[in-house]
């Protein structure tokens, strides 16, 4: 008999698949040989009594959103910032901002908050605050150095997303977004599982145009639709250099497959559109500040704003 795709079973199990929320999963005799067996020995399982304290901690979060890319070095964390200073850009919406990438914790840096600690108060842990409406949350702030690498397992990342899920006193929020690691990993099953009943509004994935990098994100997409979260869309990132002087543009990563576009094409996905490298982006996100207000008038900054109407729609 064929093996059956259900909740618990996904479609490249072997025959015997004893379901990746049982107590054997990872272990059983049908998970050897199982491409997924690493992910199933070290992922949350069964009924976790955490997670109706989640699911009220998140009660007062209006939109969850995933930022996941294939690859890393794709840009994810520059575009998780910028949506949230595009978002806080408005005063009377609350941004916050989760950053899971645990073993590359970039956020701190981007949004300008190097060096801040987190403080614990009777409601929980609380995050740091770029502006009034605009709160970050991530490993960086724990290390005591930024230097410093974080080594950890499976287990001890769920606990961690668990803590920052559970204990994080977000208050009220109208976003929440959540910058992943690249790729497809424990942190993005620990999330999902986590915010199951809460729900994810969806994902949003960051690529650049070049076959390598469209190859990893038609697995990201994959994921997306295994583990039934929409896609609110594609976008496509180093899209082309545009000299800051002359505005004249170049290919860098030559979309030689049709570029990101055509991918979501192919994958009946909405395509958000292109931003181009501009090196003030970096230099923006190494100086902790938002480039759409330090360079309103550059392309990349038009195309950043129309990713973001794009997304900031499909929430009104
Ligand atoms: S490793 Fe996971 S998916 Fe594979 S057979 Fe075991 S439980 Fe099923």
């Amino acid at each position: 008999m064929p093996p059956q795709t259900t909740d618990t079973v996904p479609e490249d199990a072997p025959e015997h698949c004893p379901g990746t929320e049982s107590d054997q999963a990872g272990k059983a005799d049908a998970c050897a040989g199982c491409p997924n067996q690493n992910v199933c020995a070290t992922a949350p399982k069964g009924p976790d009594p955490d997670i109706p304290h989640i699911t009220k901690r998140m009660a007062t979060v209006k939109h969850k959103i995933l930022v996941l890319s294939g690859k890393g070095g794709v840009g994810k964390s520059s575009f998780t910032s910028q949506l949230a200073f595009a978002l806080a850009h408005d005063e009377d919406t609350q941004v916050g901002v989760m950053d899971v990438d645990i073993c590359g914790p970039s956020i701190p840096t981007i949004m300008g908050l190097e060096g801040e600690q987190i403080h614990q108060t009777g409601s929980g842990w609380q995050p740091v605050f770029v502006q009034d409406n605009l709160a970050v949350m991530s490993i960086g702030f724990m290390l005591p150095d930024k230097d410093d690498a974080v080594i950890w397992r499976g287990p001890k990342k769920n606990g961690l997303i668990k803590q920052f899920l559970r204990d994080v006193d977000w208050q009220e929020l109208d976003f929440l977004l959540v910058d992943t690691p690249p790729g497809t990993s424990d942190e993005h099953l620990s999330v999902t599982q986590y915010l199951k009943e809460s729900g994810i509004d969806g994902a949003i994935v960051i690529t650049t145009p070049q076959e390598v990098a469209l190859q990893d994100v038609r697995k990201e997409i994959d994921f997306c639709r295994k583990v039934k979260i929409p896609v609110i869309g594609v976008v496509e990132n180093m899209s082309g250099f545009v000299c800051p002087n002359c505005k004249g543009e170049s290919v860098i990563f030559p979309p030689t497959t049709g570029g990101a576009e055509k991918m979501s094409e192919e994958m009946n996905v909405r395509f958000l559109g292109r931003i181009p490298l501009d090196p003030r982006i970096a230099k923006s996100c190494d100086m902790g500040v938002s480039f759409l207000d330090e360079y309103p008038e550059s392309p990349a900054c038009a195309a950043y704003d129309h990713v973001i109407d794009q997304i900031r729609a499909q929430f009104e």
